[in-house]
């Protein structure tokens, strides 16, 4: 079966398990039109509380979902000496495949202009104000940039845990989980409590899961009902260059940057991990998706030296297809409030997508949620721009399920580059037809 026709496939049956939260999108849409032309104040009231409680759940598991997936990602690497050659390689890896999907994702709403549509929305008074706080914000960065980086260290972690900053958590978090791989087996009881807290924080994600249908249904309702329909052509813009930047990444991407570090064929690696594919687009989840990605690595001729490191801490940092669509989220913003995109902004946005995807936990939605993170750079709050967001919400889980499709595509892409690299690819496995077929 055609690479094209697998994702077809993942397509229909990623819909079919998650029916029910495309019931609660349709239902949000049709509800959320009625509301727009009778407006009903406690129904909406109810709709924007039962959102936000959705919302707060999933924010509620991300700090110990990726302190504990780093560390237990890091410790699991075994010797010192691998640690750095296949942690340089791996950051380089990632790093690289994430900047073109920053590159795709900024060129391509410079040109397009996504957010242009969504102007008329946004009041004049909100939109001057938001200016003057980008201006004031690049006004004192652009004299100190390193400033901005200064940031990213903590000088006291549990003050940095207690306000929520994720990059410096980060930071903390990796030097914390290096250093409890070197000191060896003593480090036992630290990362037996992770595993048990990655344990815990992956069923109550399971459980908030429960409530995505009718979460995804309050937020849809709630942000139709104060645009109306209308609201979907200003957004298809914005859909569409999502789209095209992923496909762009998928087809393009991967393929030369498998052909240009290594010798694996695109086709037969997404054909290997067709599955895990179509589960990362049903579940919007990277973390769900990862034993799953490791079995079809493995099982097509991947070690599991390799998989087993590269695959976890792929979920845990690599999110490109999360950073094209920050990036393209911020600049739609930017567009929709008139704020003037320099240069100077625009590497800062680009940097942030960058680092803010990487803070992303693989759950859905999170993407979205730290987004936070480009518009602190940019001294903005999401608070402020409130009537922007709502219009990227009403398309969220859609582009949800696109950008974890990539996230665990690129982690397969460069876990397989790596592999090649260190010679630990039995290729008789990876392009026999007869495995490909019994996945496809
Ligand atoms: N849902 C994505 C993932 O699990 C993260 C995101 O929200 O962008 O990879």
């Amino acid at each position: 079966m055609k690479v094209h026709m697998q994702i077809l496939i993942a397509l229909g049956l990623g819909i079919k398990r998650n029916w029910h939260i495309f019931f609660g999108i349709i239902a949000g849409i049709i509800v959320g039109i009625y509301l727009h032309s009778h407006a009903n104040i406690v129904i909406s009231n109810i709709l924007t509380f039962v959102g936000q409680v959705f919302i707060r759940l999933i924010q509620m598991v991300v700090i110990p979902l990726v302190v504990s997936a780093i560390i237990i990602g890091i410790t699991s690497i075994g010797d010192n000496k691998q640690l750095g050659k296949f942690g340089t390689k791996m950051v380089l890896y990632y790093g690289i495949i994430t900047t073109i999907a920053v590159i795709i994702g900024g060129v391509l709403a410079l040109i397009i202009k996504p957010g242009l549509g969504a102007a008329h929305y946004i009041t004049e008074h909100t939109a001057v104000s938001v200016q003057a706080a980008v201006a004031t914000a690049m006004e004192q960065q652009q004299g100190n940039v390193l400033n901005l980086f200064l940031g990213f260290i903590p000088n006291n972690p549990l003050h940095s845990f207690a306000a929520g900053d994720m990059v410096p958590i980060i930071v903390f978090v990796l030097i914390f989980a290096i250093a409890l791989a070197k000191v060896g087996d003593v480090n036992r009881p630290i990362v037996s409590f992770f595993e048990s807290v990655f344990a815990a924080t992956m069923k109550i994600t399971d459980w908030i899961m429960f409530f995505a249908a009718p979460g995804v249904f309050a937020l849809t309702a709630s942000a139709v009902s104060s645009f109306g329909i209308d609201i979907f052509m200003s957004i298809s813009k914005y859909l569409g260059v999502l789209l095209v930047g992923f496909a762009i990444q998928m087809f393009v991407v991967y393929p030369l940057f498998l052909r240009f570090f290594s010798k694996v064929s695109a086709a037969m690696l997404f054909s290997a991990i067709a599955e895990a594919m179509m589960v990362a687009f049903g579940t919007a989840s990277s973390s769900a998706t990862l034993p799953l990605t490791i079995a079809c690595c493995e099982k097509r001729g991947i070690s599991h030296r390799i998989s087993s490191f590269v695959l976890p801490l792929g979920a845990t940092l690599n999110f490109d297809g999360t950073a094209l669509l920050q990036t393209v989220a911020v600049i739609f913003l930017a567009q929709a409030y008139g704020i003037v995109l320099n240069p100077f902004l625009l590497i800062q946005i680009g940097l942030l997508a960058i680092i803010a995807s990487s803070t992303c936990a693989g759950i859905p939605g999170a993407g979205l949620i730290t987004i936070a993170l480009i518009l602190n750079g940019m001294g903005l709050s999401p608070e402020q721009l409130v009537a922007g967001f709502a219009f990227l919400f009403t398309i969220e889980r859609i582009t949800d399920m696109f950008r974890t499709l990539l996230n665990v595509t690129s982690d397969a892409v460069v876990t397989a580059a790596i592999a090649d690299n260190e010679n630990e690819i039995n290729y008789d496995l990876l392009n026999n037809p007869a495995a490909y077929e019994e996945i496809a």
